[in-house]
């Protein structure tokens, strides 16, 4: 099948950039690999509630509907994007999962685990949720509790009345840290102390931030390093409940598990459970047969797209790929973008 561009992932990052390639007047189709829509929010702990208001996390076009009281829930957010696929009656086929792309004399051949697609462009909009980072730590092994990643994470109702340990110094460990230390009694483990955001810096402030950080980058001031300097914890409710009862204190990250818990190489925590809340790496894999230019630490973009391949575009991971693109308010500067270099690739090559 041919379309001029396959979108590949139908989160927010490939609906935004669909509502792009829509306005724009170009044929293309999204895949996603998922049941329904949504994106990766369907697959969040119920309990996740986002850190802006409805307002403040809205996609190009329509804006989020208000939720009643405090910023929505997850299942808001999933909602959303499925009115918001409806809508603007967006061509997402699914479940495709994308299994390789390959380069073809005039641009890409998209395998899935049905048809293959043929493309000029592809724009890579995959996520990072499906590919959880877990480290590696002498006795992972050997140790008898359990151990799962924050991806898997649901409820704290099976933690109840257990020593359970969280690991990660970041927004998920601090949120499931607050909702499992109500039923459990829990150590929180960290390579560095936890830097929390003052109580009243929320999604709006940092998304302010990010956006003077693009507008700098923009107009090729010096990198202010945007949020970064601000924090990384945003003190959401149960969070601030949570510091309230004394629970949100970190220890230095430990050196080993054994089988019944953990070991710095002096003392022994016993542990009847692990929460790795270790973060997430981008869903890239389908691309590796195209071997992309890759510095030590990954695959090299120039603006939005891969370093020698302008017809490769990836929005949505973060500051990797613009300053707010992995937040709902902040994808669309980044998908607007990325359309509007597939418009210009165009026009070069009609004249
Ligand atoms: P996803 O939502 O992951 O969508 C990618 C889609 O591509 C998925 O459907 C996936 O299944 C599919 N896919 C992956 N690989 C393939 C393949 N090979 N073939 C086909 N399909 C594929 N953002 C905010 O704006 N506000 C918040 O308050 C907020 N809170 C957050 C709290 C937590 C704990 C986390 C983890 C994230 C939060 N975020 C928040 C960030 C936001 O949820 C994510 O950055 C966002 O969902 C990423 O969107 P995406 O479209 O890039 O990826």
């Amino acid at each position: 099948m041919n379309s001029e561009v396959v979108v590949i992932g139908g989160g927010q990052a490939g609906l935004a950039a669909g509502y792009y390639l829509r306005r724009a007047g170009l044929d293309f189709v999204i895949l996603d690999d998922q049941t329904h829509a949504g994106g990766s929010w369907q697959d969040y702990w119920p309990s996740l509630h986002l850190f802006s208001p409805a307002e403040y996390s809205r996609l190009p076009g329509w804006p989020m509907p208000r939720w009643t009281s405090g910023f929505p829930p997850a299942s808001h957010v999933v909602d959303y994007l499925r009115a918001y696929e409806k809508k603007y009656e967006l061509p997402v086929r699914r479940p495709v999962e994308v299994k390789s792309v390959h380069r073809t004399t005039d641009g890409y051949r998209v395998d899935t685990d049905g048809d293959s697609f043929c493309a000029t462009t592809i724009v890579n909009a995959t996520g990072t949720w499906s590919r959880p980072f877990w480290p590696s730590y002498p006795g992972m092994r050997e140790f008898g509790g359990t151990q799962l990643h924050a991806a898997d994470y649901r409820v704290p109702d099976s933690f109840a009345g257990k020593r359970v340990g969280i690991v990660g110094g970041g927004n998920s460990a601090a949120q499931i840290l607050a909702e499992i230390s109500t039923v459990a009694d829990t150590t929180w483990f960290t390579n560095r102390e936890p830097r929390f955001l003052p109580d009243d810096v929320d999604g709006r402030v940092l998304f302010d931030v990010a956006s003077d950080r693009a507008r700098a980058l923009a107009a090729g001031e010096a990198d202010s390093g945007g949020v970064a300097g601000l924090g990384d914890i945003v003190m959401v409710p149960p969070v601030r409940e949570a510091r309230d009862r004394g629970v949100l204190h970190a220890r230095p990250m430990f050196t080993a598990l054994t089988s019944d818990g953990v070991t710095d190489g002096h003392t022994t925590e016993r542990l009847d459970a692990i929460v790795w809340c270790t973060g997430f790496r981008p869903a890239l894999r389908h691309l590796r047969p195209l071997h992309l230019h890759a510095d030590g630490s990954g695959i090299v973009l120039d603006g939005n797209h891969v370093r020698g391949e302008p017809s490769l575009i990836l929005p949505g991971y973060g500051d990797w790929t613009g300053p707010a693109s992995a937040t709902l308010i902040g994808v669309g500067r980044t998908a607007r973008a990325a359309v509007d270099t597939i418009v210009n690739s165009r026009k070069v090559d009609q004249s």
